[in-house]
């Protein structure tokens, strides 16, 4: 395993990860503190749980951008605490069995909700059906800084990965999305994997994805077959494939 914390702002920093180059954030307030993703088990949660404590002892809070196992399924670690999440995270991670956890204060993040960490206020919000069903990001607007869970990606050299789109994501409504977070104006932005960069990553994942919907449009009425979608697309080969042909919208 190898990590390190940056510090994108005070107060603000994100842990970032060799192993699926995941990032999971941490925000300090005067009196608390909040985890944004937990990581993937209950080891791996017990390694960011101890890596927070050797930043802060301040109570914590954590977030779960959504219920994919690499965000989500660390949080017993931090547990007794309140876990917030979409309502429809919830039920992903009731449906997985990782819901029921004993101690598990679970919170909901239906539309927008705000948190006072303590002279710091901190945002989350559900932008719309786009990765998932649940997908929530948190925005720290005294830093600029926003939190985009697996909404944008930035792999090395461009956007998405193949693991992007899931029979859970809803392509046509994803580009809306990022238009939500992308009018928040945050001056930095950290995908759910990948490094953190400018809000252009947004507009670049955005168009990408456009691209794609059109692309697949025109495959879906005949007027394109799947190689000839693939040699228009801004997007690997592989990736285009499995947004051209997963199960779902
Ligand atoms: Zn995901």
């Amino acid at each position: 395993m190898n990590a390190r914390w940056v510090e994108l702002a005070e107060g603000v920093l994100v842990r970032r990860y060799t192993e699926m180059d995941l990032s999971v954030g941490l925000v300090l307030g005067d009196d608390r503190c909040l985890v944004v993703d937990t990581r993937g088990d209950a080891e791996q949660g017990a390694e960011l749980a101890a890596a927070v404590r050797n930043i802060t002892s301040l109570p914590w809070t954590t977030v779960l951008t959504h219920d994919h196992y690499d965000h989500a399924y660390g949080a017993p670690a931090f547990l007794p605490c309140d876990v917030w999440a979409h309502p429809a995270c919830w039920d992903e991670l009731g449906k997985a069995g990782k819901a029921a956890l004993p101690g598990l204060l679970g919170l909901s993040v239906e539309h927008r909700v705000t948190l006072d960490l303590g002279g710091r206020q901190v945002v989350l919000a559900h932008p719309g059906v786009a990765h998932s069903p649940g997908d929530v990001v948190v925005h720290v607007a005294d830093a600029g800084v926003l939190f985009a869970g697996d909404l944008v990606e930035h792999v090395p050299g461009g956007t998405f990965s193949a693991e992007s789109f899931g029979s859970d994501t809803t392509l046509a409504s994803w580009p809306a999305a990022l238009d939500e977070i992308a009018a928040l104006e945050a001056a930095t932005v950290v995908p759910g994997h990948g490094e953190p960069t400018g809000p252009e990553l947004i507009e670049t994942c955005r168009s990408d994805l456009f691209t794609v919907l059109g692309l697949r449009e025109r495959v879906r009425a005949g007027e394109l077959s799947h190689e000839a979608a693939l040699a228009r697309s801004p997007l690997p080969a592989d990736v285009t494939l499995a947004a051209l042909t997963k199960p779902g919208d």
